[in-house]
């Protein structure tokens, strides 16, 4: 058996990951994560665990612009999910490497998994949507990547286009530091919360979480579900009408973060009988396929502020999504949409709006 030390086995790790196709790695631990949200508590995975392996995949850029020009939906969608998986294939290979040498591991899905909570009448299947451990945050700690405005995880080589991804183990691994604030390019510009009209981020006031003594700030959350709502494909229609994410909806959005939960609850059985769009994935979140169609905070999200720019111009300028009978969609211009949405029977109106 190898005489690990913390040194050794952290750097050893840390290359494991990097040889598996992650891009970013780093190491946070009971001590770095003191006093951090819940979500930081490595114990609740594993009563033994002292150390986390964070990292980061990349997302390809290639399938950025098609897809926020509304060009081509199903190819970012495809390799998001390869990347999904890759991040649970690397957690799982390390916490396999890990536990023959010695340390019982516990590798944390890319995805997918949250806490059991008291979801009271009020709440709607796994709402709150806490995870088991936040990426997030063992991400930011240990310099894997760093908080943008958006409260998405950044990192120079990527932008926002990555997928996290943890191993908790019970080895002591030396921690690493976060990236330093003068190193993380987001500039505050805010095309994240612009790009987004789901109202989930709050234009006017950050939230600041203190993990381990270092304070880790980005755009203060309402409701979840505001993202739900849009992310989740149920609408997609920004208020203006000029231009939509790739959701064929067109609900108004309610002022009242109260309002989400209510409004989803009602407009679900509509969403269920939209046309199968191609795509798209089972969800433990709701009864049928959920289908990507925005992530826009996220894609647009560039370390160059040229191509920030440039992809927020391809969002906001390349019109609107329909749904045709046969469940393809296409992108047309806001006053064709329209048009298409008039022609409609009331029946299939419901669908929608
Ligand atoms: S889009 Fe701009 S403001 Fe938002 S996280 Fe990225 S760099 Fe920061
Ligand atoms: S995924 Fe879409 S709806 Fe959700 S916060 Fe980002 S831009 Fe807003």
């Amino acid at each position: 058996m190898v005489e690990w030390t913390p040194d050794s086995l952290a750097k050893r790790v840390m290359d494991y990951v990097l040889l598996m196709g992650a891009r970013t790695a780093g190491i946070a631990t009971l001590q770095t994560l003191e006093g951090g949200p819940p979500s930081t508590d490595l114990t609740y995975v594993l009563p033994e665990a002292k150390s986390a392996v964070s990292f980061t995949v990349p997302i390809a850029q290639s399938v950025i612009d098609p897809y926020l020009s509304k060009e081509d939906r199903d190819s970012q969608e495809s390799e998001a999910r390869r990347a999904n998986l890759i991040s649970s294939g690397i957690a799982s290979s390390l916490e396999n490497y890990l536990e023959y040498s010695g340390f019982k591991s516990e590798a944390i899905k890319a995805n997918l998994v949250y806490r059991d909570t008291d979801s009271g009448e009020e709440q709607l299947g796994r709402n709150p949507m806490i995870p088991d451990i936040s990426h997030r945050y063992l991400a930011a700690r240990s310099g894997a990547g760093f908080f943008g405005l958006s409260g998405n995880i950044l990192t120079n080589e990527d932008g926002a286009a990555v997928i996290l991804g943890t191993c908790v183990t019970s080895a002591e691994l030396t921690p690493t530091e976060p990236i330093p604030p003068e190193e993380n390019y987001c500039d505050d510009w805010g095309l994240c919360l612009n790009s987004c009209f789901s109202g989930m981020m709050d234009e006017e006031e950050k939230t600041t979480v203190i993990i381990g003594d270092i304070p880790f700030s980005y755009s203060k959350r309402r409701e979840y579900m505001r993202c739900g709502f849009v992310c989740g494909g149920m609408s997609g229609l920004h208020p203006d009408g000029k231009w939509s994410t790739w959701s064929p909806g067109r609900y108004e959005l309610p002022e009242e973060d109260e309002a989400f939960i209510p409004l989803i609850r009602s407009t679900i059985k509509s969403y269920y009988k939209r046309p199968e769009m191609s795509g798209g994935a089972y969800n433990v979140l709701i009864n049928s396929k959920l289908y990507t169609t925005c992530a826009n905070c996220q894609l647009l999200c560039h370390p160059d502020k040229k191509t920030r720019a440039e992809r927020y111009k391809m969002l906001t300028t390349n019109g609107v999504i329909i749904q045709h009978p046969d469940g393809s969609l296409e992108r047309v211009t806001p006053e064709k949409a329209e048009e298409h949405v008039a022609a409609m029977d009331e029946e299939t109106r419901a669908l929608y709006m």
